[in-house]
């Protein structure tokens, strides 16, 4: 059976891994079993409208690979979600469980919905719903979800709690990213954009940077944007154009990234602005599209909004000499051949935003032992899992002379080549069960 688009988003996802195939060092059966997802769901979500009317979203939860361990992957609340984007996004979490060597597989799951045009009590509605219909497919100990773009703590915590109302019993480790009184781990909230912090320092020291003289654009200023924005201006890196969905805004001196994030927050607009406690002035800048942001001329690009961002049709007019992908897939393969053909150095999604699942991770920890960490030891182990393995995938694209994106990919494959074989191959299994 087919699903989705064939020539889609998941299809590029697959021609990546067949490339970096020639440098991990596998066989070629656990190649083929992981371009076949293990199990997809797709589900009809009926949910009361306020004004007592009924909607029926679409919801898909894909399992890809489990053979590292039960499956692991955010939701999506999107009005783009679709099997084929949700099958190369669980691809991509298999891969990125396998570079942080974390031991879990991947999975993702999205619905068909634009939550902005839901209340908030529609918007627990279809959560619930979520979990009521996926109640068998998910759980602590087979696939744990996270938030993804447009879910959050709050609807991870509502999810949590009917998953443990459908089960009868309290499963804080059957879903991560919740709200920290609900059993979320301390660090979970900046995780994924500290993780790309973590890989851009790393890449400082490599460089001899001096951040001052490094300007950066951030395009999607959510959860992930805003964290490693955050992170880049503490450390003097000059953040000169920020965005979200309605467009952005860029001033070639940097702004002051707190006061972007405590306006938007209180707003929900992206404005240049500098705050001194409540009260926040303007400042000056200049409006600029989400298509404008890409093309401008900083050291830094870091696309943190959706995927298929960087593509052929404006791939010419990219001119950061480093991207660091802080969104799943926001470079398309040709227009990632084109970058790497240029020289761009792309610090891939697999491992520039790893920094998510890593710190869910911990949080699925912490709830199975029931024993609360500090907010130090969980940045301490982030940062040792992030420069560990960033230094690793840099020192293979090196020797084998390749991007970083396919040294990515080949050191993932390595590790889960590994485990598949460890079960026994065509090579153990037509030797008489003798090696
Ligand atoms: P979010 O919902 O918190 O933020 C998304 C941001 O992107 C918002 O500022 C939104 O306005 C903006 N945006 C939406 N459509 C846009 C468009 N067309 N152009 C420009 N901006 C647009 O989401 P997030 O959690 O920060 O996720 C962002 C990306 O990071 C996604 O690709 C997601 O898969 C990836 N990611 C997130 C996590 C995580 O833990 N949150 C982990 C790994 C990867």
């Amino acid at each position: 059976m087919t699903f989705g688009n064939p020539s889609g988003v998941f299809e590029d996802a697959l021609q990546r891994l067949d490339a970096a195939f020639e440098y991990a060092d596998i066989e070629r059966e656990p190649l083929e079993r992981l371009k076949h997802p293990k199990a997809m769901i797709q589900v009809a979500i009926p949910v009361r409208r306020d004004d007592g009317s009924l909607s029926i979203f679409e919801g898909y939860r894909v399992h890809h690979d489990d053979t590292r361990g039960p499956t692991k992957g955010g939701i999506r609340f999107h009005p783009e979600v679709d099997l084929d984007e949700v099958k190369a996004l669980a691809l991509w979490m298999t891969l990125k469980c396998a570079v942080v060597n974390i031991p879990y597989g991947g999975a993702k799951g999205g619905v068909t919905v634009n939550p902005k045009e839901l209340s908030r009590l529609e918007l627990e509605r279809l959560s619930r719903g979520f979990v009521q219909q996926m109640a068998d497919f998910i759980g602590p100990d087979t696939d744990i979800p996270a938030p993804d773009v447009y879910t959050n703590a709050m609807i991870m915590g509502w999810m949590m709690g009917e998953y443990s109302k459908i089960h009868r019993r309290h499963t804080p480790d059957s879903f991560t990213g919740k709200p920290i009184p609900l059993g979320g781990s301390l660090g979970r909230d900046d995780a994924t954009g500290r993780g790309a912090y973590y890989c851009v320092k790393q890449l400082e020291a490599k460089r001899g940077w001096n951040p001052r003289d490094i300007t950066v654009a951030v395009q999607g200023f959510g959860n992930g944007g805003q964290a490693v924005a955050k992170l880049l201006h503490a450390d003097g890196y000059r953040v000169v154009a920020v965005s979200d969905s309605r467009g952005g805004i860029y001033n070639p001196d940097g702004f002051d990234v707190p006061s972007l994030i405590q306006h938007k927050n209180d707003t929900r607009t992206l404005a240049a602005v500098y705050c001194q406690g409540s009260v926040c002035e303007m400042v000056e800048s200049e409006n600029v599209t989400n298509e404008q942001l890409l093309a401008l001329d900083v050291d830094i690009l870091i696309p943190a909004a959706l995927g298929g961002v960087i593509r052929s049709a404006n791939v010419d007019a990219v001119k950061a000499e480093v991207i660091v992908e802080v969104a799943n897939g926001p470079v398309s393969s040709h227009a990632d051949e084109k970058l790497n053909q240029r020289g761009t150095f792309i610090i891939p999604d697999i491992l520039a935003n790893a920094g998510g699942v890593t710190v869910s991770y911990f949080e699925w920890v912490q709830n199975r032992q029931g024993f609360y960490w500090e907010l130090d030891e969980i940045h301490q182990r982030l940062q040792q899992i992030m420069a560990r393995e960033f230094n690793h995938i840099h020192d293979l694209a090196a020797a084998k002379q390749i991007d970083m994106r396919t040294a990515a990919y080949a050191h993932a494959l390595g590790r889960l080549g590994g485990a598949i074989q460890a079960q026994g191959t065509q090579r153990y299994f037509s030797n008489g069960g003798k090696e």
